[in-house]
């Protein structure tokens, strides 16, 4: 990086823009599970400009309070001036990163996660020795920690994992049916960018994304070489990594998203940090030609549920010939989805024809997932902010809930697991995939 992150981002300019009215604080993830207001928006604001004017150090004490921001972006959402305060605090964690170091568990984390290759070898074994340490809860969709582990507790769900990995699954090509004699009508061509989750332990997400778009006659095609989209390197502050990873991603997308019609990501967090924060990340580091090389190859990207509905007849396939189920469904929309995307009508036009729809009192309040340190050294945060997820989707009594969103799977599977409620958590492709088996 050529300069520092306080050179180039003015948190002050933030800190004087907030008027200090406080209406982003009854909607804040951390102020409602630590009500303090030095963990609310306004106060991590208020923070922020001690910080940059030099009047706050950056302590450990400093350090605990800007990593208990969540980044569910609630509070950008309410506030009158669209404060980003979840942009603001991504970048202190840069200078946190830089000043404390980035733990260990976490630098392995981040290797694995921009080598492939590496990462393919970890999962097999971890594939053939998971039943060591966890009992393989299938109807819950993951394995539970048999004893207490560093940083995971007895009994505390987590996602299980394929032995091969939807990447090494598939062909790069999966052809679609002619239309017709005419060599100029040809079938649509999609990428699939699966996220590393879906990559590797929700290996159905991909599955059922596939099956989809055979239903509708659409060329396949699965770029192979493509790595991790940096959302956990970005929320941790590990920019090294976030530079390597987007940079290599927009080359290699650069290659081949001309022949493609459009790119689909079956994942919020994959599909936002791709779409609005690759572009963010290049603005605040002062790298435009970048920002723009983001900006064209991301025109095409869309989050699979969104381009489904708004682009294909899929709602009218699973009108007229998709099977109908009686088990109710509840959808949690993810903060990356509904927040910073808009999208909170399609995955539920595409689940309506076929399961009977049951809204929780509050489908948008974020689920508590807030990223690698809030899922291992904040875990007690997390699992605070869950419960009321948990109490919400336990209300409806539906036997699946849904969200287009790995990271939601994993914090609200465990919410449930915990408070011991039934439902099953299932990503709406899962769904619309199950309505149109033959
Ligand atoms: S991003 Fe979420 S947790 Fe962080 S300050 Fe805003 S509302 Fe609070
Ligand atoms: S809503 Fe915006 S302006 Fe009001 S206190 Fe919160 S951050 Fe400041």
């Amino acid at each position: 990086m050529s300069k520092k992150t306080e050179e180039i981002f003015n948190f002050s300019e933030t800190s004087d823009a907030c008027i200090k009215c406080g209406k982003c604080i009854p909607v804040c993830t951390i102020h409602q599970v630590s009500p303090d207001e030095t963990t609310s928006p306004r106060g991590f604001i208020d923070l922020l400009g001690a910080y940059q004017r030099g009047d706050l150090e950056l302590d450990k004490n400093a350090k605990n309070i800007f990593e208990s921001c969540f980044l569910c972006t609630n509070c950008v959402d309410v506030c009158p001036n669209a404060l980003p305060t979840d942009m603001v605090i991504e970048e202190v964690r840069a200078d946190i990163a830089e000043k404390f170091g980035i733990p260990l568990f976490k630098r392995i984390a981040f290797y694995l996660l921009e080598n492939r290759k590496v990462m393919d070898i970890v999962m097999k074994f971890g594939f053939m020795f998971k039943t060591c340490a966890f009992a393989n809860e299938k109807e819950k969709g993951g394995l539970k920690a048999r004893f207490a582990l560093p940083m995971v507790k007895k009994g505390r769900l987590i996602p299980s994992m394929s032995f091969t990995s939807f990447l090494n699954k598939y062909p790069e090509n999966i052809p679609a049916k002619k239309l017709n004699d005419n060599p100029q009508d040809k079938p649509l061509r999609i990428a699939i960018f699966i996220g590393c989750l879906a990559n590797y332990n929700y290996r159905n997400i991909g599955d059922s994304l596939v099956e989809i778009l055979k239903e509708l006659n659409i060329e396949i095609f699965i770029p192979k070489k493509q790595q991790c989209c940096g959302a956990p390197a970005y929320f941790t502050g590990a920019i090294d990594s976030v530079e390597r990873m987007t940079k290599a991603n927009i080359e290699y997308f650069e290659s081949f998203m001309d022949e493609c019609d459009a790119m689909l990501i079956p994942e919020a967090t994959c599909s936002a940090m791709v779409k609005h924060d690759w572009q963010v990340f290049f603005r605040n580091h002062d790298m435009p030609e970048w920002e723009a090389r983001a900006k064209r190859v991301t025109e095409k990207i869309y989050m699979a549920t969104q381009w489904l509905d708004d682009n294909t007849a899929l709602q009218e396939i699973l009108k007229a010939k998709g099977k109908k189920f009686d088990t109710p469904v509840t959808y949690h929309d993810p903060c990356h989805a509904r927040k910073v995307q808009g999208i909170y009508k399609q995955p539920r036009n595409l689940l309506a024809p076929n399961y009977p729809m049951v809204e929780m009192s509050d489908p948008n309040r974020c689920c508590g997932f807030g990223g690698v340190t809030m899922q291992t050294e904040k875990f007690h945060f997390a699992e605070a902010a869950g419960k009321p997820k948990a109490a919400m989707i336990k209300e409806t009594q539906a036997t699946y809930v849904s969200a287009e969103c790995s990271a939601c799977r994993v914090q609200i599977g465990e919410s449930l697991n915990s408070a011991e409620v039934d439902t099953v958590f299932k990503n709406p492709l899962e769904l619309i995939a199950e309505s149109l088996k033959k």
